[in-house]
């Protein structure tokens, strides 16, 4: 068997290399391309700091040219929208429209977790391995590292005194996160190792 063979010979960092051309290859449906599935994940999951066309950049890894582009194709399609923020109409974030979030619903990475599931893995100890093994590799070719909001070092819980706008605080900002907005990953991010 073929399959059998290339297994034999392939080393598993080029395993790894492969398989992610084959997930980019599923992703191009539903008229989206690779970049443009990524765009459309990262703006549902990222905080109000970091729904920018230069923040996507980052998180992609690519120019801002490049992540401008995208951002367009996706207004044009209808699935992002620009809304300027109440607190500075010169600032705009970028949104998922309606259109948007039900397409996200149909996500071809869905195909891929499922595929997952039926793999015999310990599936924490898996993920921790590989988010490492990401990690180590994001910074091998100078790529920002984002995360949740409240593993930041600058997260500060529950001292927003705020009774409307949210129980934490932004510690780099000074402004108040909500419960929703703690649990986003954020282009400020800063771990606590890195202090
Ligand atoms: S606490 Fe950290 S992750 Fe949260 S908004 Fe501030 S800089 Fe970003």
């Amino acid at each position: 068997m073929s399959s059998c063979e290339d297994r034999a010979e392939i080393p598993l960092s080029e395993l790894i290399s492969r398989l992610g051309r084959a997930v980019q290859c599923v992703q191009f449906t539903h008229g989206l391309n690779p970049a443009q599935w990524e765009a459309l994940r990262y703006i549902a999951r990222a905080n109000r700091y970091s729904r920018t066309p230069s923040a996507l950049a980052e998180y992609l890894g690519t120019t801002k040219g490049t992540a401008s582009q995208t951002v367009k194709a996706l207004e044009a399609k209808g699935y992002l929208e620009r809304r300027q923020t109440a607190a500075d109409r010169r600032v705009s974030r970028l949104e998922l429209t309606d259109a948007g979030s039900k397409l996200l619903a149909l996500d071809p990475l869905r195909r891929v977790e499922a595929s997952l599931a039926h793999l015999e893995l310990d599936v924490q100890d898996t993920l921790q391995q590989i988010t490492d093994l990401f990690t180590g590799m994001q910074s091998a070719c100078g790529m920002q590292a984002f995360g949740v909001c409240q593993c930041c070092a600058r997260f500060e819980e529950g001292l927003s005194g705020s009774a409307t706008e949210g129980p934490h605080r932004c510690g780099l900002t000074g402004e108040a996160l909500s419960e929703a907005d703690s649990a986003r990953i954020c282009v400020n991010f800063e771990s606590e190792q890195s202090r």
